[in-house]
């Protein structure tokens, strides 16, 4: 049927045995079908090792199809590394066409595949037949993400260029329908911007990281003023804060920009907890013992939180790159997974690294991205992040201890009711909000510890301790040796 062969069939769906096969058996990989298309062509859309095998087996990598899509068009399906692996042979330029004029960046543009529009950085300007650039393609689609990507390459400039018909980017996002509403809102906010601009959030990016700091202010302030009736306005408006802050994730999975509104949350969380605690919990100031400590302490802990916030989570360095490959051939040779060449950084990862978009490095020893640092952890923080952790943890236990006592001697003498419990509570909301969030963070960093622990112990890392299935196997005696000499010393395997 359209004159596929069975190894056409077989590289469809990626059936590698299928394809060793009939290869072995003397299947050639240059057949086109009735639509000009080869296997290898259809090898190109997925599997790398079956790319490699058709090479081998001598496919030609001149062919084009009916269209004239070359390999390179075809491998736009595939991935940025299926795409790498044609552009290392030498054969291909990323600015090759098809007969209506159409580059690999615009199909990656119009399937919406933001890897490979990321991997591309050439050939931004290349217009089709219809005078359409990737921009416009992606408009028409209402790709909020590619379009971001493109921007941020070319600055606003691209925005001006009109198609054929006269239409610029932004015509053609309002004349959609799906995301296309979000798309003009975003594009009618760069167009009037100088054309060598890179669109940027700079303004919103501020005022992102200080909103959980001064909207905690304002209700408590608020709260404040209502008096007795203080604890009922805090139960409201801080659920709805709280559902404002998590509801932000949006712009992340957009436009995959780091974030700050998690940090901006624990930097509202210090800020006020610091102004409850040496404000009101602590009146009697600076002879109390409990004070002292915790004003140490307190030093301690900001100092390690400016350090994390600086410190080089560990990017790995081009000449880092792992010495055993130089090409993606070399991987499915030696039987690697082809996601150790990072498409982004090009280089090849060593063990336990891996790449964060957020970052847009490649990091040794990954363990996470933290939202609420906006930063990586990895080879180079992970201790310090722990003995962050372990500090802010003691912090907190120091909070709610210290408020139970305080909410103890306002009580009146002797007497436990509830009404009188909940009066007390209406009355001190301000200490009875922050110790219910430092509460609820203490509980929260607690299961973070026992999770780090269980990397730790196992010698690596949260993101890769499935990889460590025979460490496992250690005692638990063991594995706090292990903790401990990672904490102390840095050893880690
Ligand atoms: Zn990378
Ligand atoms: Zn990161």
């Amino acid at each position: 049927w359209g004159g596929f062969t069975p190894l056409h069939y077989a590289a469809l769906h990626g059936n590698r045995a299928l394809v060793d096969l009939f290869l072995s058996a003397g299947a050639d990989p240059n057949l086109t079908c009735d639509a000009g298309q080869t296997a290898f062509h259809f090898a190109c859309q997925g599997n790398l090792y079956i790319i490699h095998q058709m090479m081998q087996y001598g496919a030609d990598l001149r062919l084009i199809d009916l269209q004239g899509k070359t390999s390179l068009h075809h491998a736009v399906t595939g991935g940025s590394i299926a795409v790498h692996y044609l552009w290392e042979t030498g054969m291909f330029r990323f600015t090759d066409t098809d007969m209506y004029q159409v580059t690999p960046l615009h199909l990656a543009a119009s399937t919406g595949n933001t890897e490979v529009v990321r991997y591309l950085r050439c050939a931004v300007d290349a217009v089709d037949q219809q005078g359409a650039t990737a921009l416009h393609v992606a408009a028409e689609r209402g790709g909020v993400e590619v379009c971001w990507i493109l921007l941020q390459r070319t600055g606003c400039r691209m925005l001006h260029q009109k198609n054929h018909s006269g239409l610029t980017p932004l015509d053609l996002s309002k004349q959609g329908k799906t995301f296309h509403q979000q798309l003009t809102k975003l594009l009618s906010r760069y167009i009037n911007e100088p054309i060598h601009h890179k669109p940027r959030e700079s303004h919103l990016y501020y005022w992102t990281l200080f909103f959980p700091s001064l909207s905690g202010a304002a209700i408590l302030l608020i709260a404040a003023m209502l008096g007795g009736y203080g604890g009922v306005i805090c139960g409201l408006l801080f659920p709805w804060l709280a559902r404002s802050i998590f509801t932000q994730y949006h712009r992340m999975t957009t436009y995959q920009l780091p974030n700050p509104v998690y940090l901006g949350t624990l930097i509202a969380g210090l800020f006020h907890s610091l102004l409850c605690f040496y404000g009101k919990m602590m009146p009697v100031w600076p002879t109390s013992a409990l004070t002292q400590v915790s004003m140490v302490h307190f030093s301690i802990l900001l100092g390690l939180f400016c350090k994390v916030l600086t410190q080089d989570p560990g990017a790995l360095d081009r000449e880092e790159s792992d010495p055993r490959f130089s090409c993606i051939a070399d991987l499915v040779e030696n039987n690697q997974s082809p996601q150790r060449f990072c498409p982004y950084c090009e280089l090849f990862q060593p063990d336990y690294t891996k790449h964060c978009k957020l970052c847009e490095v490649c990091i040794k020893d990954y363990d996470h991205h933290c939202l609420f640092l906006n930063r990586c952890i990895g080879r180079g923080n992970h201790r310090l992040f722990l003995f962050f952790i372990l500090s802010m943890a003691a912090a907190h236990l120091l909070f709610v201890a210290t408020g139970i006592s305080y909410l103890y001697s306002k009580m009146p003498g002797g007497s436990h009711s509830l009404s009188l419990w909940l009066t007390l509570l209406g009355e001190e909301f301000w200490v009875a909000v922050m110790m219910v969030m430092n509460a609820l963070t203490l509980l929260w960093e607690v299961w973070l510890l026992i999770e780090q622990f269980d990397a730790v112990a196992t010698g690596t890392t949260t993101y890769f301790r499935q990889c460590e299935s025979a460490a496992r196997q250690r005692s638990l005696a063991q594995r706090w040796v292990i903790a401990l000499s990672f904490l102390l010393e840095g050893r880690r395997r």
